[in-house]
């Protein structure tokens, strides 16, 4: 089968296509011919070695896919062959073929393609999980979305207007801006706009918002916490600068605030976690509440192009990757 293999980490060019075999199913495992693959910045992330894990080579890039079950490992009950699922901490999905344990398997309403199924588990669960599980927003209080036109952020723009919340965009462009109004933000700002902090503290009544989806880190982790409102929660999802931040606790005691960090590998792990908002997030899907944006496409071959999109913050939506 066709797939991608990375030899050593580095830039996205590492990414090779070659001639791969088709993985079996161990013990609890279900393989899926591949249909699309949802890429996270974590992709891109690991492909560097800068991922919260290590990175051990060779390897086959894609955590995130929607295919159809083509073959169960030993053991799996519930699922069938010929049906169509997506598929979340599995592993080796940019290539014809991949497996992933029966568990990471997520239910696909009848209402997405693949492209959508392949958008939703990653963004969808770790936004609920931002705004509700960890961030315990509630209906009328304001939150503010950063990077509010990628994956993340317009799953967690949609999910915050669905859960009856008011939103603060921010992005780098107009273009991306507008894709956040078009989803329903109520404001939107320019990550460089020189006035933002003033400005997200007079979007939220002017003491600051309650709760914040950090994903930018950097220096811009402090601007996050003098747009935070006095008892403020801050929940670190991200580190897309790259950079270190500077986090010097006595800041957190002047106003009462709030910094929770959110991983969603081990939160999946996370049975009632995991339940809750799946019933959620299955309910606003279905009824057409909440959309998977689906962003660029690309082909196998153009693999490396697309991680370097993400990198150049070129693109909108989930990225997918059909093989
Ligand atoms: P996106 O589709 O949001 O793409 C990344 C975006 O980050 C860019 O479009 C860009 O938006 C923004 N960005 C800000 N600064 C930089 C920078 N210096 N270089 C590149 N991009 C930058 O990706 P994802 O939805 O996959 O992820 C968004 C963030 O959330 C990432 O930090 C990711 O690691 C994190 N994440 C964490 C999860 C977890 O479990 N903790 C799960 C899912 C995502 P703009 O141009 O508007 O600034």
């Amino acid at each position: 089968m066709r797939g991608i293999l990375v030899e050593r980490l580095g830039p996205p060019e590492v990414m090779q296509l070659r001639d791969l075999p088709v993985p079996q199913p161990g013990p609890g495992e279900v393989r899926l011919k591949v249909e699309a693959v949802g890429i996270n910045f974590a992709d891109v992330l690991a492909v560097a070695g800068e991922y919260l894990t290590r990175t051990r080579v060779p390897y086959t890039p894609g955590m995130e896919f929607a295919g159809v079950v083509d073959m169960l490992g030993e053991g799996v009950t519930g699922v069938q062959v010929g049906q169509r699922v997506a598929a979340l901490g599995g592993r080796g999905s940019l290539a014809q073929y991949a497996v992933c344990p029966a568990a990471g398997l997520v239910p696909v309403p009848e209402n997405l393609n693949a492209a959508q199924a392949a958008a939703f588990p990653v963004s969808y669960f770790t936004a609920y999980h931002g705004l509700k599980t960890l961030g315990r927003g509630v209906a009328g209080e304001w939150v503010l979305v950063q990077a509010a036109a990628g994956a993340l952020g317009t799953a967690s723009i949609q999910l915050a207007k669905a859960l009856g919340m008011h939103v603060v965009a921010m992005a780098s462009t107009e273009e991306k801006l507008e894709i956040a109004r078009g989803l329903g933000a109520d404001v939107t700002l320019l990550q460089d706009d020189p006035d933002r902090v003033q400005k997200v503290r007079d979007a939220a009544g002017g003491k600051g918002v309650p709760l914040l989806l950090e994903v930018v880190g950097g220096k811009r982790f402090q601007e996050s916490l003098d747009m935070a409102a006095p008892l403020g929660r801050i929940i670190v999802i991200g580190n897309a600068s790259r950079e270190q931040a500077n986090l010097r606790p006595f800041e957190l005691m002047k106003r009462n605030l709030t910094v929770t960090g959110l991983w969603l590998t081990p939160l999946m792990t996370d049975r009632e976690a995991t339940r809750e908002a799946a019933e959620v997030l299955t309910r606003l899907v279905a009824s057409g509440q909440v959309t998977p944006q689906v962003g660029p496409t690309y082909a196998l071959a153009d693999s490396p192009r697309a991680f370097q999109d993400i990198l150049d913050r070129k693109t909108t939506g989930k990225v997918i990757i059909e093989p």
